[in-house]
């Protein structure tokens, strides 16, 4: 508290404020002159004018500007004119400088906005693809697996009517073409596990295991029967052929 008091007393007066030029020229004017050379700077409080006492009085009122600040109103020594604190000037400046923060500001918040929108939407589009490739992944799994199926069956079947027939070369046959389902039917299992063909099924295998089949009926005369109906070879979602080119190939002796 004293250090305080101490500092107050020990403070300059604070420097008078002239609101206009005309205010100024007053003091300039007849026996107000000798006064005015006294004045001290409204910034360092050292006796600014004392130069003047030499110069008329109507030089000086000419040079008004240069030595009096007409934003804060203060009389300035040569010193001081341009490089005093002007309140005025920094609030002035400041107000400028947190216009433009403001404006930077919102400037970056409208360009994160539109930043996170445009994210979102390339992460909907992606969403969207994944989804559809996902779809397409899994209905190739579901058709892998569809043709897997089939094989266990015919190389069950062929296992079976092996086994049945009559010794000779029928049952050779037959056992050779088990022997062949069963690789078939391995390997498109695997292809269900882990594909090396993604987007499709294994072609060679399954017209490999459709030839067996073929010749397995041959040999045997039968069918496999499947909830009462002659097992279907026929690929779910190919179209299916008209049923006058049903019977393969046309009949070239024809
Ligand atoms: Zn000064
Ligand atoms: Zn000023």
């Amino acid at each position: 508290m004293a250090e305080n008091a101490a500092a107050a007393e020990a403070a300059p007066k604070p420097a008078v404020r002239y609101k206009t030029e005309d205010d100024v020229r007053k003091l300039l004017a007849g026996d107000n002159f000798k006064k005015f050379c006294k004045k001290k700077c409204g910034e360092c409080h050292a006796p600014a004018f004392k130069k003047f006492l030499k110069v008329s009085p109507l030089v000086v009122r000419a040079q008004v500007g240069s030595f009096w600040c007409a934003s804060c109103g203060r009389l300035l020594c040569d010193a001081h004119r341009n490089q005093h604190t002007c309140e005025v000037e920094d609030a002035e400046l400041e107000r400028r400088r947190r216009m433009n923060v403001d404006d930077i500001r919102a400037d970056i918040k409208r360009r994160e906005d539109e930043k996170a929108e445009a994210d979102a939407k390339a992460a909907a589009v992606k969403r969207a693809a994944d989804e559809k490739k996902f779809a397409i992944v899994s209905a190739w799994k579901q058709r892998r697996k569809h043709v897997a199926g089939v094989s266990t069956s015919i190389a069950n079947m062929c296992q079976r009517w092996a086994v049945q027939a009559d010794p000779g070369r029928a049952q050779d046959e037959l056992l050779e073409l088990y022997t062949s389902c069963n690789r078939i039917n391995l390997r498109l299992w695997n292809e269900v596990q882990e594909p090396t063909i993604q987007l499709d099924i294994d072609h060679e295998a399954w017209d490999k295991l459709c030839r067996n089949y073929d010749r397995a009926k041959e040999l045997t005369g039968l069918v496999i029967v499947v909830e009462g109906t002659p097992l279907d070879m026929h690929l779910p979602w190919l179209p299916r052929p008209p049923p006058e080119a049903e019977g393969g190939a046309p009949d070239l002796d024809a």
